[in-house]
């Protein structure tokens, strides 16, 4: 379907990450001539597993994808904490180990990118292993210079590549202003399922560490690792340095954990992040903007940010289409239909990262024991519904204008 609004404008994304690849989808939906410029050779399907809640699963609906959506759920039936001899400690169901409704999806990541790339390769332009080296704004569009290719003009550039958007540096200036780090590192990777886990998910944590493991239909296992942020940074293209920090932290962690590092070296889908949120006053200037992690990055452990690309990603598509050739009037727009409910999930995805790792043995042992008594009281469903409360209220902190 296209809206009966002047076609043609062109249109660059930056990143084929989720923010970029619904944009694309939406922006291609309105008669935008679209290109992606993505630096990976293809798109990057690593990840652990994200969350799709409220607004967010309504934008798939309207996107037409809610059954490939549901097909590529994850499907948990729960989970074990387990201490370092792989002893069990508490067992959750489904419920309170993701918190969902019964309306919500849990995905792994990169499924979510195939879908979406599926969904838009066939009338979108896609220029892999490349990125933007420079631009230059004018009255009549941005001249765009690329590291590998030759420069070309567009009407508009969108940044949607992550949380160290090279676009919002460009435009907007250094990182570290609009960075707030966690204090967290995070790393995931895929590793072989020797633990035969079937739509079940293993936790080991310790004070201040903790590992998770699962594996979901047609899949190896996922491991994912978050640990204190090390005193030094490893380079962000430094990956033998990375995996040193992963090994360093968790090298006294016992249970499977010797194993899941055995196999780091052998990941093709190796992520490592010290994490940080986003946060910008603004998200536009002149003709470009910013969506996804590139404007507000709720933290890469919280799984709140691929809710947040594609809603971001749908309300700035829609803006553009409606008015017309003011980008100036849509992107205001875009900023204020969006303000509250980014603030409220990045709000969230910080208390959600703040309570993914218990820093004492006390509180470690707090944890635990909240979690083993859950599942035999006699109020659980009232328990886990005021439990769920905040996520539900962020995730449909916005009324989806209908474009
Ligand atoms: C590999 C990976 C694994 C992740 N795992 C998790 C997870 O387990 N849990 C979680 O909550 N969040 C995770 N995240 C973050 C999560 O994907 C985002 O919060 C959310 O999906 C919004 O994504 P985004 O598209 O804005 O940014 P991203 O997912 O970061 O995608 C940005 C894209 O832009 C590309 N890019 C970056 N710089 C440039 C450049 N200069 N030029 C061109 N392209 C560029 C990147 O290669 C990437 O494809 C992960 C991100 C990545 C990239």
């Amino acid at each position: 379907m296209t809206t009966g609004r002047p076609p043609g404008k062109t249109v660059l994304i930056s990143g084929a990450g989720i923010a970029g690849l619904a944009l694309a989808f939406w922006l291609r939906r309105y008669g935008f001539r679209v290109t992606v410029v993505e630096q990976c050779a293809g798109p990057r399907t690593g990840g652990y597993k994200v969350d799709i809640r409220g607004a967010a699963m309504e934008v798939i609906a309207r996107m037409g994808l809610l059954a490939d959506v549901r097909w590529i759920s994850t499907a948990m039936r729960g989970g074990d904490w387990v201490d370092r001899t792989g002893k069990r400690l508490a067992t959750l169901g489904p419920g309170l180990l993701g918190l969902r409704t019964a309306a919500d999806e849990e995905v792994q990541r990169g499924d979510l990118v195939s879908i979406l790339f599926e969904a838009t390769r066939a009338d979108v332009e896609y220029v892999f292993a490349d990125s933007i080296a420079g631009l230059d704004q004018s009255d009549t569009g941005v001249r765009v210079r690329f590291e590998n290719s030759g420069p070309r003009v567009f009407d508009l550039v969108i940044g949607a590549d992550g949380t160290h958007s090279a676009t919002r540096r460009a435009v907007f200036g250094p990182e570290p202003q609009f960075a707030r780090p966690t204090g967290l590192a995070v790393c995931v990777f895929s590793v072989p399922n020797e633990l035969g886990l079937d739509h079940w998910e293993l936790v080991h944590p310790t004070p201040g560490h903790v590992v998770q493991l699962y594996s979901a239909r047609h899949s190896p296992a996922k491991a994912q690792f978050i640990f204190p942020a090390p005193e030094v940074t490893p380079d962000r293209n430094d990956v033998a340095a990375q995996r040193r920090a992963v090994a360093e932290a968790f090298q006294d962690a016992g249970w499977e954990v010797p194993r899941l590092l055995d196999a780091m070296p052998e990941a093709r889908d190796f992520f490592f992040e010290v994490a940080s949120q986003i946060r910008m006053d603004r998200w536009h200037s002149g003709r470009v903007a910013l969506v996804g992690d590139a404007a507000w990055s709720p933290s890469p452990s919280s799984g709140q940010g691929a809710g947040m690309a594609l809603v971001g990603a749908y309300v700035l598509a829609g803006e553009l289409a409606v008015a017309g050739n003011d980008y100036l009037v849509a992107y205001a727009r875009y900023d204020s239909k969006l303000r509250d409910y980014i603030t409220a999930n990045l709000d969230l995805g910080r208390k959600i990262a703040n309570d993914m790792v218990a820093a004492t043995p006390g509180a470690l042992r707090m944890h635990v024991e909240a979690i083993r008594v859950m599942r035999y009281l006699p109020w659980k469903g009232r328990a886990l519904r005021s439990i769920r409360k905040p996520l539900v209220d962020a995730a449909n902190a916005i009324r989806l204008e209908d474009y």
